[in-house]
C-alpha cells in the first residue's frame, strides 16, 4: 500500500476510464476550482480509497473568486472533505499580474484551513518568501507539493511542520536540488505523490499512476534505505499529516 498525497484524478476519469487506480493504494486528489470540486467529491464517493482534496488554485483566481471560495467554505461545513488544496502562490510570470487576488485567495484559505482544521496542500512557485511569512501567521500544517528548492528555504517550512511532496521530477539525473533535498532531509520528511497527470518519467510516452514506485526506487536509492522501508515511512508522514490513521489502521 503506497499513499499517492497529490495527483490530479479527475483528469484520469476524463481520459483512462478509472483503469489505473489500484485498489491497495490511496490518492489523495485535488480540486483546483468550483469546475471540479464536484468530480473529485463524487470519485471520493465511489471509491473508497480515493481521499478528496478541494480547493481553490492560484491559476484560477480570477475576478469571481471570493463567489468560489463562498461555495468553498459551504462545501467544507456540508461534506466529508478533509484536505485542503490544491492551493497556494505562483508568482511565474503567466500568473504574476494577478498577485494581489492570489494572496488575498490563498490567505482566506488560510483561515479556513485553520477554521476547519484541514491540512493543506500546497502549490509553491517563485513565491517562497511571501507564503513563509504567510504560513508563520496560520496554525496551519500540510505538505508542500513538488518542492524543489535550496536546502535552506526548504528547513523552514519543515521547521513550521510541512513535508514535502517528492514525485516523478526526482527520477530526472539532472534534478540535482530534488537530490539534494531528499539526501539532506531524507525520508522522513517525505511524502510520495505522482501529480498525475503532470509529470512524465524520462523515457516514458505518458503519465501513469504506478510511476510511485519508481519515485520510491529514486528515494531508496538516495536515502539508502530499502524501498520498504521508503514505503513505510513516507505512508507514515501522510496517515499522520492528513489524518488518515482510521481509514487503513488494519493494514499499517
Ligand atoms: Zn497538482
Amino acid at each position: 500500500m503506497i499513499i499517492d498525497t497529490h495527483c490530479h484524478l479527475d483528469q484520469l476519469v476524463s481520459d483512462v476510464p478509472y483503469l489505473q487506480v489500484d485498489p491497495n493504494n490511496f490518492y489523495i486528489t485535488m480540486g483546483t476550482s468550483s469546475d471540479n470540486w464536484a468530480q473529485v467529491i463524487k470519485l471520493s464517493l465511489r471509491y473508497q480509497n480515493v481521499i478528496p482534496a478541494i480547493g481553490l488554485h492560484p491559476w484560477f483566481v480570477d475576478n469571481a473568486y471570493e463567489l468560489q471560495l463562498k461555495q468553498l467554505d459551504h462545501i467544507l461545513k456540508t461534506t466529508h472533505v478533509s484536505v485542503l488544496g490544491e492551493v497556494g502562490l505562483d508568482f511565474s510570470a503567466p500568473y504574476i499580474a494577478n498577485k494581489t487576488q492570489q494572496t488575498s485567495a490563498f490567505e482566506q484559505q488560510l483561515s479556513l484551513a485553520h477554521f476547519h482544521h484541514l491540512p493543506l496542500s500546497l502549490h509553491v512557485y517563485k513565491a517562497h518568501n511571501a507564503m513563509l511569512s504567510l504560513l508563520k501567521h496560520y496554525s496551519v500544517t500540510g505538505v508542500i507539493h513538488g518542492l524543489g528548492t535550496s536546502v535552506q528555504v526548504a528547513k523552514q517550512y519543515l521547521d513550521l511542520g510541512f513535508k514535502f511532496g517528492v514525485n516523478g521530477v526526482v527520477v530526472k539525473d539532472n534534478a540535482r536540488r530534488y537530490h539534494e533535498l531528499v539526501k539532506t532531509f531524507g525520508a522522513d520528511s517525505i511524502v510520495l505523490e505522482t501529480d498525475y497527470p503532470n509529470i512524465l518519467l524520462p523515457n516514458h510516452a505518458q503519465p501513469s499512476l504506478i510511476d510511485i514506485y519508481t519515485v520510491v526506487t529514486k528515494i531508496a536509492e538516495l536515502t539508502g534505505l530499502l524501498e520498504s522501508e521508503v514505503i513505510r515511512i513516507t505512508n507514515r508522514n501522510a496517515s499522520s499529516l492528513f489524518n488518515l490513521r482510521n481509514r487503513f489502521e488494519p493494514i499499517i
